[in-house]
């Protein structure tokens, strides 16, 4: 089922052979029927996550990314949309050459061709695929059917199988149930494909009984049978899986007898686990203001960023996630050590973040503001400082009498909503003499981005006469990227998206610089 920590399982695992040398990347296959997840509401799928080449991809992506310390290209994150698109695309050349074209073998092919092609061209020594969905599902059987393929034809030394799976307690000392576990082996078993190893999520560990009785329904031996019990965090798992001799095994399986030795690598590894684990007595408090509040999911890599940069200065950063929507006492937000507001789309919630990024800055508590965040605070300086009466976004008022943010102008004839953002890492040349200069101490940076609007121009010199400056721009200046207000504790703003580019152990700049000033406040 969903939630259950495939991604988890399948960055753990990519890790530990990454720790052992290995040249490592995943791939996500989602099987719904979107082209990406860009169209998809965060709070149902959680975040978006941007890939440096443009993708709008499923979150697991950042998952990989932040567990793997590396980049992962849009191509990795396959859907049933974009696998269908390209066999009707070729049997509309006549690529085909009469044939009647079926899931099986064309669609089935266009899977593995995908996976493949990745494997080729990125020269790995492995690839962890994961399939989204539930076993018996009508989405991924396609998918699954492949991967079945796959496995005949690279043979059992070619391809191994892990299955994630539940063994619920009800209730805390309760027996762990191995019903759901035996009888999602038996669906996939019943589509051709028996499990090497079944990772078992439960609340505790996983019993010697109960691994021996699940061993014996599924035709998987004890050894392989892994307890995935709850963490303290997530960057955990791969010791936990180590631990349990997943290594031996996955070499095994793969006639690869011997292969890890990797101490300096773990050690790195662990000094980053540990630094993220143990600061539970020094809190720092951050708000996070937005629409997409209810689902944790929806700004997971803005998460994990601020907790990038905690780790590195010995915090813990507590988030509470504030619906601008229905904010009506601003004054709690003066209990926070820092306020942020993420990215975001549309009118619903908008004017509550303006008035929160108007609070953080008369009361000179430390603001970051990503994407939309950036540019209501913009707007709120417009409306507050200039007196610009009615400064909005025209995504938010079409016909604002002072449209402080407006569209691209490369989006004016836009009418796809689908992969039609401004997407992906571009260059962004900070100004000397600012704040962004002394947070990123270098020129120019590259950074991922995900919007249609932008700082219109026209309003520029009349917001640096009154204290707010533009610091970084991008395509010879036509866009602006951060904007700072010097003489205030920490007022920062960034049209790009930082989180993506932020790891454990590697926090991005801008978090560091943000949790770093609000822990001091
Ligand atoms: N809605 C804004 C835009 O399209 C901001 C996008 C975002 O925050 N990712 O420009």
């Amino acid at each position: 089922m969903s939630g259950l920590g495939k991604g988890v399982t399948t960055s753990s695992i990519a890790k530990l052979l990454q720790l052992a040398d290995q040249k490592v990347s995943c791939v996500k296959i989602d099987p719904y029927l979107n082209y990406d997840a860009g169209t998809m509401n965060p709070v149902a799928h959680g975040e978006v996550f941007v890939t440096e080449d443009g993708g709008e991809c499923d979150m697991d992506i950042g998952n990989y990314e932040r567990f793997l310390n590396q980049n992962i290209l849009k191509s990795h994150n396959i859907t049933t949309a974009q696998v269908y698109s390209s066999v009707i695309e070729a049997e509309r050349k006549g690529e085909y050459l009469g044939a009647c074209v079926q899931i099986i073998p064309h669609v089935t092919d266009e899977i593995k061709n995908r996976i493949r092609k990745i494997a080729e061209d990125e020269k790995l020594d492995f690839l962890i695929v994961e399939c989204g969905g539930t076993v018996g599902d009508i989405e991924s059987l396609p998918f699954l059917e492949a991967l079945r393929q796959m496995r005949v034809e690279e043979g059992p030394q070619g391809v191994i199988f892990v299955h994630v799976t539940l063994a619920p307690s009800l209730d805390v000392v309760g027996e762990q149930k191995t019903k759901p576990t035996q009888h999602s082996v038996q669906e996939l078993r019943r589509i051709g494909i028996q499990p090497d190893f079944l990772a078992v999520r439960c609340t505790l560990p996983l019993e010697e009984k109960t691994k021996k009785k699940i061993a014996m329904f599924t035709n998987v031996t004890p050894k392989d049978v892994l307890s995935c019990h709850d963490a303290k965090s997530i960057f955990k798992v791969p010791q936990m899986l180590y631990d349990q001799g997943i290594m031996d095994s996955i070499f095994t399986k793969f006639g690869k007898i011997g292969m890890v030795n990797t101490s300096a690598k773990w050690d790195q590894w662990n000094r980053i686990v540990e630094s993220m684990v143990n600061h539970e007595d020094k809190k720092t408090r951050i708000a996070m203001v937005g629409k997409y509040v209810t689902l944790a999911d929806s700004y997971v890599s803005v998460n994990h960023a601020l907790r990038h940069a905690g780790a590195k200065i010995g915090r813990s950063i507590d988030i509470d996630w504030i619906d601008s929507e229905s904010i009506e006492d601003y004054g709690i937000l003066s209990e926070y050590d820092g306020i942020l507001v993420p990215g975001g789309f549309g009118t619903r919630g908008s004017e509550g973040i303006i008035w929160t990024a108007n609070f953080a800055r008369e009361k000179n508590i430390p603001y970051l503001g990503i994407c939309f965040g950036f540019q209501l605070a913009a707007i709120a300086f417009g409306r507050n400082v200039l007196g610009l009466d009615d400064a909005n976004s025209t995504e938010i008022k079409a016909d604002a009498m002072n449209p402080v943010v407006d569209l691209l102008p490369e989006q004016k004839s836009v009418s796809d909503l689908g992969g039609s953002l401004r997407l992906g890492a571009n260059e962004i040349l900070i100004k000397d003499n600012t704040n962004a200069h002394k947070i990123y101490r270098k020129a120019i940076i590259s950074k991922r981005h995900r919007h249609r609007y932008e700082i219109n121009k026209k309003y520029i010199p009349e917001f640096e006469k009154n204290g707010l400056i533009f610091s970084a721009e991008s395509d010879g200046g036509k866009r602006m990227e951060m904007l700072e207000i010097p003489s205030h504790k920490f007022y920062l703003g960034v049209q790009f998206h930082p989180e993506f580019n932020s790891r454990p152990g590697f926090p991005e700049e801008v978090f560091e610089a943000f949790v770093k000033a609000s822990a001091e406040k």
